[in-house]
């Protein structure tokens, strides 16, 4: 089931078209799709009965942002292989975190306002917590994943590095945080664990990796998070970038006004972020 906010109301989309749920319910689901997917457990039985409602014709362009208030919101670093080796670091014995200040979150066909002259693409797969949980151990963990989504982790390098290893607000200037187009949940895919994923910078491939090179896979990562903090439901976690980022090119190219980033990721769609002017 695809989860999506269409207009800024929750719907069910598919090939065949959406289902708005909170008017499909006759009021009893929730237009707010972040409240949702926090209740998505218990939800699922009465969005299936909702299939029956009939599909409406819509345009893709008018999904907004999936969620927009997501409580936390991790992000992992040189959590690919190929991509730790490009940036010459060491691959982490433990998973590299840092967030997204929640409200850099932004929809998958938002704007991005250029901060500086080096602002850079990472493609990345994003995982929605569906239940608060604590010390699950990572053969469970998929059982708290309420679905999947498409992120594109935009960086600014300069103010990424400007303080040691304090990455946070170089990853949280205003849509530096696209996501989308809709939340996948988990039993729509048969191999969550292995999906291909890239990026294309003005209709030209810069990513194309597959998750399966993850250094900690979800399971691997929500058990090792949720081992330290609770994850709320809600909760989104960029999972990391494979390689072929901008910064470690040679020579290096950045982003620049006007310019077009799409990001895919295989079972999941692809989003679609135009560089702009910061105002
Ligand atoms: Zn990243």
């Amino acid at each position: 089931m695809r989860l999506a906010s269409l207009d800024g109301r929750a719907a069910i989309v598919s090939d065949l078209g959406a289902i708005d749920v909170n008017t499909a319910s006759g009021g009893a689901v929730t237009a707010d799709l972040d409240e949702l997917v926090w209740g998505y457990s218990e939800l699922r039985p009465q969005l299936d009965q909702l299939l029956d409602a009939g599909w409406q014709p819509y345009e893709i362009a008018h999904l907004t942002q999936p969620l927009l208030r997501p409580p936390q919101v991790f992000a992992i670093g040189l959590n690919y292989r190929a991509h730790a080796e490009e940036s010459g670091m060491a691959i982490p014995s433990m998973p590299a975190t840092f967030t997204k200040f929640p409200a850099s979150i932004s929809g998958p066909f938002d704007p991005i306002p250029l901060s500086g002259p080096t602002v850079d693409w990472e493609a990345e797969l994003v995982v929605v917590i569906g239940r608060r949980c604590a010390h699950v151990p990572a053969s469970d963990a998929w059982a708290h994943v309420a679905g999947l989504t498409i992120g594109q982790d935009i960086s600014d390098r300069t103010t990424q590095f400007a303080a040691g290893s304090q990455f946070s607000l170089g990853k949280s200037y205003r849509g530096y945080g696209p996501i989308g187009p809709w939340i996948t949940t988990v039993d729509e895919l048969a191999a969550p664990d292995d999906l291909a994923i890239g990026c294309r910078v003005n209709g030209v491939d810069k990513q194309v990796a597959r998750t399966s090179d993850m250094v900690f896979g979800v399971s691997e990562l929500v058990a090792q998070l949720s081992a330290i903090v609770d994850l709320l439901p809600g909760d989104l976690i960029f999972t990391g970038t494979p390689a072929g980022i901008g910064a470690t090119r040679q020579p290096a190219e950045f982003l620049g006004v006007g310019d077009v980033v799409e990001t895919w990721i295989e079972g999941l769609g692809s989003i679609r972020n135009q560089v702009v002017a910061s105002s």
